[in-house]
């Protein structure tokens, strides 16, 4: 099945046209695109959580600033932190939407170790705030039957 919303694939568009002289496209939508790609706030991926939640009859609040890494998701009576996060920018493991541009690594193998990083801190500051976090990933979203398992994680996490 052909994907269509490969972020990977896009973004090493994104960084060959983006070379003088390649490309006739104005800098400024090279550029949102770029930014389009860099975040998954209110993209495809996290509306379809958000409907999937919804429909559930969860409540919640969206782009939390007052909360470390401002979850896309926050399910607040349960103390969840949802973040949905595109696979190419955050290294989902083993993933193969995780691809590294052929072209200048170093610059984004440092890119990438600073997204993973930042995660992590995220995620450890939530918790010490007794936050529980969930990691949605674009590419299970994608599935059919995304919500399924995280309508158990958030159960499993509700009780504990
Ligand atoms: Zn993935």
């Amino acid at each position: 099945m052909p994907c269509d919303d490969a972020n990977a694939t896009r973004l090493i568009d994104v960084s060959t046209t983006i070379l003088p002289s390649v490309t006739e496209a104005p800098v400024s939508a090279v550029r949102s695109r770029i930014m389009r790609s860099v975040s998954t706030k209110n993209s495809g991926p996290e509306l379809r959580v958000r409907r999937a939640l919804h429909s559930a009859g969860f409540r919640f609040r969206l782009h939390d600033k007052r909360l470390p890494g401002t979850p896309d998701i926050v399910l607040k009576s349960r103390h969840i932190a949802i973040f949905v996060q595109g696979c190419f920018w955050h290294r989902h493991e083993g993933c193969r939407y995780a691809s590294t541009p052929k072209t200048r690594q170093k610059f984004w193998s440092a890119k990438f170790a600073r997204n993973v990083a930042r995660d992590v801190e995220n995620k450890r500051d939530l918790e010490a705030l007794g936050w529980r976090v969930i990691e949605v990933w674009e590419c299970d979203v994608k599935k059919e039957r995304f919500f399924d398992p995280l309508l158990d994680r958030i159960a499993e996490l509700s009780r504990a």
